[in-house]
C-alpha cells in the first residue's frame, strides 16, 4: 500500500523531478490535532519555521491560528510577510546579529529568546535607543540528554545553547540594570525527534525546580515555552501519519506546574510538517557493484540532506513497481560527487526500474529548507496535493 492513489501517482509523474509534494489534507489534519489536543489544556503553540516555510504550509499554519517561533531575522521577516502578527513571532537564536535585533525591536515582536548576558545587553542598548521595550525570555540550558542524535541534542552543558543554570543570578543582576528590557519568560528546547515521552517528563521536572529558584527570589514569570522537539516515525511514516499530540501534551499538563496565570508555550516544527511532504525523484540507472547494486536517483543530499547530515533514515518507496514484483536490496544513491550522498544501504525496495518514480517519505521538515546549490543542481518547484 502506497500513500499515494494510482491517480495522485499519475499526477506526480507528469512533473519534472526532483521536487517535493506536499500533503495539505494531512497537514490540515494534523493541525486540527494540534489545535484540539493543545486546546484542552489552555496551551499555546508556536510553529517552528525553520523546519518548512513553503508559501502554502505557512498559510495553513497561520490560519490554524499558531504563532511562529523564528530563529533569524529572515525567519522573523518570512513570518510578518506570511501574515503572522508580530505579536505572534518570537526570536531565538545564539547568534542574533545587530542588524536583526533591531529590525525585530522596530516591528515589536512579542518576544526575544535570549541565550547569553552579552546579548540581553545589546539588546538592552538597541531598545534604548529606538525608544522600544523588549520583552525576553531567557533561554535556559536545563542539561536535561534528549535521547536523540548528538547533532540534535540542544539542551546539555555542553551544547553552545542557552544560559547555564550556574549563570542565571549573575544575568538577573545585568537585567537588572537594563531598563529596556523586560523580563517575561523561561524558555528550554532540548534537542529534536524526541521519541520518549519520558524525556519531556524529565523536561518538566527540571523546569520546576528552575521555576522554584525565580520564585524564591520573588519574580514571576508569565510564559513558561517549552520548545518542540516531539519526534515522529521515519520507519513506519503509515502507521502514524499524525504523531501523538495528546500524549505529548498531557505530559506537561500532568508533570509541569503551572502557576496563576501562567501561560504555556510551544514551538512545535518537525511534528507539524514532515509527515505531509514528500520526495520525489526518479530512478536514472541501476548500477551492478561488487557485493550490491545501486539505485541511482535524479534526487540526492542537495535536495534532502538529514541521511548525510544526522544519519538520518526515510523511508524510500517504488510508486511505480511493476504489480507483484518481488523485492531486492538496494543502496540508493544520490547523482552528487560526494560518497556521503546516499538515502540508505541495503535497502529492500520492489524492482526498480530507469524512470520509476521513487518517493523519499517523511521529508516534510528540515527537507526543503536545507536544499542547497552545491553542483549547480536546481530544485523543481514544490507540488501541492489538496
Ligand atoms: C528547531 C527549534 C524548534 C523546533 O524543533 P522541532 O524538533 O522541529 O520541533 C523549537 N525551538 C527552537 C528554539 C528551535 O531551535
Amino acid at each position: 500500500m502506497s500513500a499515494f492513489s494510482p491517480e495522485q501517482i499519475v499526477v506526480l509523474g507528469q512533473s519534472p523531478t526532483p521536487f517535493y509534494c506536499y500533503d495539505l489534507k494531512l497537514l490540515q489534519q494534523t493541525l486540527d490535532t494540534v489545535k484540539s489536543e493543545s486546546g484542552k489544556y489552555g496551551f499555546h503553540v508556536h510553529y517552528a519555521m525553520k523546519a518548512n516555510v513553503e508559501d502554502e504550509v505557512l498559510e495553513l499554519i497561520r490560519s490554524a491560528g499558531f504563532g511562529a517561533d523564528c530563529v533569524s531575522g529572515g525567519e522573523v521577516e518570512k513570518a510578518l510577510r506570511a501574515g503572522f502578527s508580530a505579536a505572534q513571532v518570537v526570536f531565538a537564536g545564539v547568534g542574533k546579529s545587530d542588524a536583526e535585533i533591531i529590525a525585530a525591536l522596530r516591528d515589536d515582536i512579542f518576544c526575544f529568546n535570549c541565550e547569553s548576558i552579552p546579548e540581553i545587553e545589546i539588546i538592552n542598548e538597541h531598545a534604548l535607543t529606538l525608544g522600544k521595550k523588549a520583552r525576553i525570555a531567557l533561554r535556559i540550558n536545563p542539561n536535561v540528554h534528549a535521547n536523540t542524535h548528538h547533532y540534535i541534542t540542544t539542551g546539555l552543558e555542553e551544547n553552545k545553547f542557552g544560559i547555564g543554570v550556574n549563570e542565571l543570578p549573575a544575568v538577573l543582576d545585568v537585567i537588572k540594570l537594563c531598563e529596556a528590557i523586560s523580563l517575561i519568560g523561561l524558555h528550554f528546547h532540548i534537542g529534536s525527534q524526541i521519541t520518549d515521552l519520558n524525556v519531556f517528563k524529565q523536561l518538566c521536572v527540571r523546569v520546576n525546580e528552575i521555576q522554584e529558584w525565580f520564585v524564591s527570589r520573588k519574580i514571576s514569570i508569565q510564559i513558561i515555552n517549552v520548545g518542540g522537539g516531539l519526534g515522529v516515525n521515519y520507519y513506519e511514516p503509515d502507521k502514524e501519519r499524525i504523531p501523538d499530540f495528546a500524549a505529548y501534551f498531557k505530559v506537561f499538563k500532568r508533570f509541569l506546574e503551572i502557576r496563576n496565570g501562567q501561560e504555556v508555550h510551544f514551538e512545535l516544527g518537525r511534528a507539524i510538517v514532515a509527515q505531509s511532504g514528500t520526495l520525489i525523484s526518479r530512478a536514472l540507472f541501476v548500477k551492478k557493484g561488487v557485493q550490491t547494486q545501486f539505485a541511482v536517483l535524479d534526487a540526492g543530499m542537495t535536495e534532502l540532506i538529514r541521511p548525510a547530515l544526522y544519519q538520518a533514515y526515510h523511508k524510500v518507496e517504488n510508486l511505480t513497481a511493476t504489480p507483484g514484483s518481488k523485492s531486492e536490496r538496494y543502496d540508493v544513491v544520490g547523482p552528487v560527487c560526494e560518497s556521503s550522498d546516499c538515502f540508505g544501504k541495503a535497502m529492500e525496495l520492489h524492482t526498480i526500474k530507469r524512470g520509476d518514480i521513487i518517493a523519499i517519505r517523511t521529508a516534510g521538515a528540515y527537507g526543503s529548507v536545507m536544499a542547497s546549490h552545491y553542483n549547480l543542481r536546481q530544485l523543481n518547484p514544490p507540488v501541492f496535493l489538496k
